[in-house]
């Protein structure tokens, strides 16, 4: 595989429900890095319910970004941490120009840079399509779709047995809201990171499967496969 000894460093990049939340699950695993979310983290936050939590909470449901001054510093704190060492995989971060500046800051201090942003390309038509039948089952993060990737039963978890939710901010006026946000402050990033030679292009309009292999032969096969 790779040997970059300051460890694997990806970003995942793409509108929401373009899959990359599922493509960061398997390439983490895959690749024995840590898959930092800050959607899932940002849940957490809003879950433990502090101030804090209340305020990210309500941007969320509508749609919008939360203030970076709150993302900064979860990421800041998060990349610091030992299980860093071997890489990372991001998700979800950074989401505006700004981000990606604090990003490059916090990667100099580290020594380290990024190996590669995976953009996952997906037709809006299709993005609305997938959020508005996605479930959760919270605990696990496992996530299902009520026709393309369906439960064994109904509203349940296949593994635990317990029920399924839909995420608020799956809603089809949030889902727009998001869209929104993602063409005026995120897609700006495409073009930084194609710049600087760190683009990959991936279709993410394919089975999941197909995506991660087009992602693994373009990154390279993980330790021992
Ligand atoms: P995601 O699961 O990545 O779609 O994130 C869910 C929600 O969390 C987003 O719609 C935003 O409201 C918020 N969020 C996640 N990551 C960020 C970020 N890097 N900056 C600001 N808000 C974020």
């Amino acid at each position: 595989m790779r040997s970059n000894h300051r460890g694997l460093n990806l970003i995942l990049l793409g509108p929401p429900g373009s899959g990359k939340g599922t493509q960061a699950k398997v390439l983490a695993k895959s690749y024995n890095v840590p898959h930092i979310s800050t959607g899932d983290i940002l849940h957490d936050v809003v879950e433990k319910g502090s101030a804090l939590g209340q305020e990210a909470g309500r941007i969320i449901g509508c749609g919008g970004l939360v203030p970076d001054r709150l993302v900064d510093g979860i990421i800041l704190q998060r990349l610091h941490r030992e299980d860093c060492a071997r890489g990372f995989l991001l998700d979800g971060y950074p989401r505006n120009i700004a981000q990606a500046g604090i990003l490059d800051g916090v990667l100099a201090e580290l020594g380290r840079s990024i190996e590669r942003v995976i953009f996952v390309a997906v037709p809006d038509e299709v993005i609305t399509k997938r959020l508005q039948g996605r479930r959760v089952h919270k605990p696990s993060g496992r996530t299902y779709h009520v026709d393309f990737d369906p439960p064994k039963v109904v509203g349940i978890d296949d593994e635990s047995g317990e029920p399924l939710v839909e995420r608020a901010d799956d809603r089809e006026q949030v889902v727009r809201e998001r869209l929104r946000v993602y063409y005026q402050d995120t897609a700006v990033l495409i073009d930084l990171y194609e710049a600087r030679g760190q683009l990959l292009t991936v279709d993410g309009n394919r089975p999941k499967d197909a995506v991660t292999d087009a992602v693994m032969a373009a990154v390279g096969a993980p330790v021992g496969v």
